[in-house]
């Protein structure tokens, strides 16, 4: 795997959408997880993944290349219907912790699928915050 950061036209929607979406990162709480981005192919439905890696923890993050480019937010699509056959929610976004990295106690969940919205609750949670002194577990 090479990941790196995409800086260019072509790579500007996937690393715009993760920078944009988690500026902590879910799995060690980092404030700069400074995302960079490698694709892999897959012959499945769901199409190709880009896999998510946070700089400090190598934790990995996969979301399907349709989900992350949009195309999913319409049932019109092949893949938006399957979405939806499988009831998920058409326009919202799926992530599945894919490597923990670093984080030996999130091996377990390692396949999970979270939305954004849940990992950014991860996230709050995990940031080190001064006035945040009680363990959530
Ligand atoms: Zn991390």
């Amino acid at each position: 795997m090479a990941f790196k950061r995409m800086e260019g036209f072509a790579g500007s929607v996937p690393q715009g959408f993760i920078d944009r979406s988690l500026k902590v990162c879910p799995l060690c709480g980092t404030n700069n997880p400074h995302w960079s981005i490698d694709q892999k192919m897959q012959m499945k439905l769901e199409g190709n993944l880009y896999l998510f890696q946070c700089e400090q923890c190598k934790g990995v993050l996969s979301s399907p290349v349709p989900d992350v480019t949009g195309f999913n937010n319409t049932v019109l699509t092949t893949t938006g219907l399957l979405k939806k056959l499988s009831g998920k929610k058409n326009g919202v976004i799926y992530l599945r912790i894919y490597d923990s990295g670093n984080n030996v106690d999130l091996k377990d969940s390692i396949g999970k699928e979270y939305t954004l919205q849940e990992l950014n609750q991860m996230a709050s949670e995990k940031s080190p915050e001064p006035e945040q002194n009680g363990k959530f577990y």
